[in-house]
């Protein structure tokens, strides 16, 4: 059996760098060899109202700037059904009745809800949609038979949830077929792909925490983001050895860097290694690291900015695009939610005889 792919982000903002190596690629890579049978990308609407419940038009303008953003980064939409959550309504059913299965301690031991609920401020006055964002993800991996989801490890623990959920789905109400498929992540093979950190070189890059690169971001603003990018603070002069742990720039080219980008822009080092431990040691500038770091960036970026004009020309044709294949989606949602009332036996029509 071929796999069903389900993978989203918020429309919260432009997606960024960590999007791009965390997810994006991933879904670039499988699209392309095309050995699946159905490939869903999700604009999480919805999801981002439970933080952001007064802030609609952001979310609202935010829909059309995620679609461009990953057609601009290769996605292909006559390959991949994007839609819109919240046009798909039969998903807030499905999750209506997965919140049956889950209790309230359950969600608050999830580890990216605490760190969310932290870094949001919501410790006083949290939404309940926010709490509960666990589930209705889980609605949107489940409702279409998913199987792989390519994602970051923040998303981990709601994959964990949404498998949970299909056990106790099972337990509860010992369907006779199969009715949810046990989804599986699939995790960017580099470690620093998984959650790439934030310019501030604390947090992981998001587009909540401010401290992105964007996709769409001009050469200027890379230019002064990477600049002004957090390195060693004991590296002040060039000859003082430097820290390459948790010095944001390295992190970067550890992401980002090829062998092959040497040869082209810094042709002095042999590889990433050399230029590490030339800073370890002492007599290099963080200036000429950060340069070498925007090379690379641009090289990246410019093809995706050049698609991004294109699709500027087209808005109307990606929000018909959105509408159709959410309609689509709509209909497989449908099959499966029937077959789940059909398990719970609360199809009530088939009471008449
Ligand atoms: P928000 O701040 O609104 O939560 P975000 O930047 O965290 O936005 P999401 O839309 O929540 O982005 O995430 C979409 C997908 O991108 C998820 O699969 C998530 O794991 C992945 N992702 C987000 N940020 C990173 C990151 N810094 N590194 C790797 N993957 C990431
Ligand atoms: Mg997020």
């Amino acid at each position: 059996m071929k796999d069903i792919i389900l993978t989203g982000d918020r429309p919260t903002g432009n997606l960024h760098l960590g999007h791009y190596v965390g997810s994006v690629l991933n879904r670039v890579n499988i699209q392309n060899q095309g050995s699946y049978d159905k490939f869903y990308i999700m604009i999480a609407d919805t999801q981002a109202l439970t933080d952001n419940a007064d802030r609609v038009d952001k979310v609202k303008n935010n829909i059309i700037q995620v679609a461009i953003d990953y057609i601009s980064a290769g996605i292909d939409p006559n390959k991949v059904n994007i839609f819109i959550q919240s046009m798909v309504s039969e998903l807030h059913e499905f999750t209506t009745y997965f919140l049956n299965l889950v209790t309230l301690s359950r969600v608050q031991r999830n580890p990216t809800i605490k760190e969310e609920i932290k870094t949001r401020g919501f410790e006083k006055s949290l939404p309940m949609g926010f709490l509960a964002y666990p589930i209705s993800q889980a609605a949107d991996i489940l409702a279409f038979g998913t199987t792989i989801v390519p994602v970051g490890d923040d998303q981990l623990p709601m994959i964990e949830q949404a498998r949970e959920i299909v056990s106790s789905f099972n337990y509860t109400y010992s369907p006779t077929e199969e009715v949810f498929q046990m989804p599986k992540p699939f995790l960017a093979t580099d470690k620093v792909c998984r959650r790439l950190p934030g310019l501030d070189g604390k947090l992981k890059m998001s587009k909540s925490y401010g401290n992105a690169i964007y996709l769409c971001d001009s050469p200027d603003v890379v230019r002064q983001k990477v600049m002004s990018a957090y390195t060693d603070p004991n590296h002040i002069r060039v000859s003082d050895p430097g820290q390459v742990e948790g010095n944001i720039v390295f992190t970067y080219l550890d992401a980002f860097c090829k062998d092959e980008h040497f040869a082209r822009y810094l042709p002095e080092y042999e590889n990433l290694d050399s230029l590490k431990s030339h800073y370890k040691k002492g007599g290099l500038g963080d200036v000429k690291i950060k340069k070498f770091l925007i090379e690379i960036l641009e090289e990246l970026l410019a093809p995706i900015r050049a698609r991004r004009a294109s699709c500027l020309e087209n808005i109307d044709g990606i929000y018909n695009m959105l509408f159709e294949n959410s309609y689509k989606a709509s209909l497989q949602a449908k099959e499966r939610l029937e077959r789940m009332k059909d398990a719970m036996g609360i199809n009530y029509k088939k009471l008449l005889k």
